[in-house]
């Protein structure tokens, strides 16, 4: 029997690649859509699903027999530090509409998506790091976005309510910070990599002076989406575990953002956007390093030999996709060009 593949957030950063990943004649025939495979990519404009009766027209048109759930409101540190109640909200009502009306029409298997903002700082929790599947609910999120965490951390449970209730087989991955392609490049709203992107390009074409936020200081895990994509697409297949799965490079890359912004300023190949002094902002969580062991030991499993991109070749791809769409018009942000 055919599977049929809904993706919520299809159009977005993780969507997009997917998209990309499934349909790239030149890419690695692993991941590529088998024939007995139909995907559908859904975004906000053909279902708001904040709202049920969206979602079920949505269920009830496509009659998925997967779903792989990216919708969310997303955004980086700032969006997140003054937007905690919307995110969430807005989150609990996507994530709650899609799984109940999931379970309401007997789908046999949700993957969906947390993140590595779910996790406590070791400030709060002493000796928490690495962080690993089965530390997602200790200790408090980190203050920045604990809206859009305790949503997330919300999956969780509600996977756990529906398999021990109803037998079902949903569950969750935890990425860290995802780049790429078809990003947010927004410059309030954005994650770090696609904001620092847009500023420094438009710092060299205005004669301005290119300033990154914060100190610099704080380290990160970066994921490729394309390398991400392949994962979500293997785990749709192959992963039948409710515990969540960790979505990450290895932790020996964890980089700072000051080696990300001279990245940045390396790969739009710009003679004069030498970071001018960190203006006051925050500088969010200091680290959340995650530890991709229980990724690697499946993936060795399923006799995958996975071979992340490397950051800098990934960093130059995305910097590539960004000039080129801006310098033909496109819309490079959610709420500013
Ligand atoms: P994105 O580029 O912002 O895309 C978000 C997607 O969700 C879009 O397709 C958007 O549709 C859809 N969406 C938003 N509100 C919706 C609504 N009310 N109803 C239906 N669809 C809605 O996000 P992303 O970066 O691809 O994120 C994908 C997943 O990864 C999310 O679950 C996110 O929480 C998680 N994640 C992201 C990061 C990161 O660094 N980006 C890190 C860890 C985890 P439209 O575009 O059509 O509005
Ligand atoms: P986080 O990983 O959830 O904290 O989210 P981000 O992807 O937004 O990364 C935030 C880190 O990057 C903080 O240390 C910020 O101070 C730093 N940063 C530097 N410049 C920027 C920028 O232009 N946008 C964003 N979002 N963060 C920046």
């Amino acid at each position: 029997m055919s599977k049929i593949i809904l993706v919520t957030g299809g159009t977005g950063l993780v969507g997009q690649a997917i998209q990309h990943v499934l349909n790239d004649p030149n890419g690695d025939n692993t991941f590529r859509k088998k024939s007995d495979e139909v995907w559908h990519f859904i975004g906000s404009k053909e279902a708001d699903l904040r709202v049920k009766s969206d979602a079920e027209k949505l269920f009830d048109k496509y009659k998925p027999t997967h779903v792989l759930h990216l919708a969310a409101v997303v955004g980086g540190l700032f969006k997140n530090m003054a937007h905690n109640l919307t995110m969430l909200r807005d989150n609990v009502l996507i994530n709650d509409n899609v799984l109940h009306v999931a379970h309401e029409r007997n789908i046999s298997k949700v993957v969906s998506c947390l993140s590595t903002c779910v996790f406590a700082d070791e400030k709060d929790v002493p000796n928490i790091y690495p962080l690993t599947e089965e530390k997602v609910h200790l200790g408090p999120s980190h203050p920045s976005n604990f809206g859009y965490a305790a949503a997330k951390r919300l999956v969780d449970v509600q996977n756990h309510a529906y398999k021990q209730e109803f037998g079902h087989n949903f569950t969750s991955a935890i990425p860290t910070n995802i780049f790429g392609p078809h990003d947010n490049f927004d410059l309030e709203d954005s994650h770090v990599i696609p904001g620092l992107i847009h500023k420094c390009y438009l710092a060299e074409k205005n004669r301005t002076v290119f300033r990154p936020s914060g100190s610099g200081k704080p380290l990160r895990q970066f994921i490729y989406s394309r390398d991400l994509a392949k994962l979500f697409i293997w785990m749709i297949r192959e992963y039948n575990d409710v515990e969540p799965l960790i979505l990450s490079v290895p932790e020996k890359e964890e980089v700072s953002i000051q080696y990300v912004v001279e990245g940045v300023v390396e790969a739009l190949q710009q003679q004069r956007a030498a970071a001018g002094g960190p203006p006051a902002a925050a500088d969010g969580q200091y680290r959340k390093p995650a530890s991709n062991l229980k990724l690697a030991k499946l993936l060795k499993e399923s006799g995958i030999a996975f071979e992340f991109e490397p950051f800098k070749k990934a960093l130059q791809e995305t910097v590539n996709w960004f000039v080129e769409n801006y310098e033909k018009g496109a819309r490079v942000g959610k709420t500013a060009a």
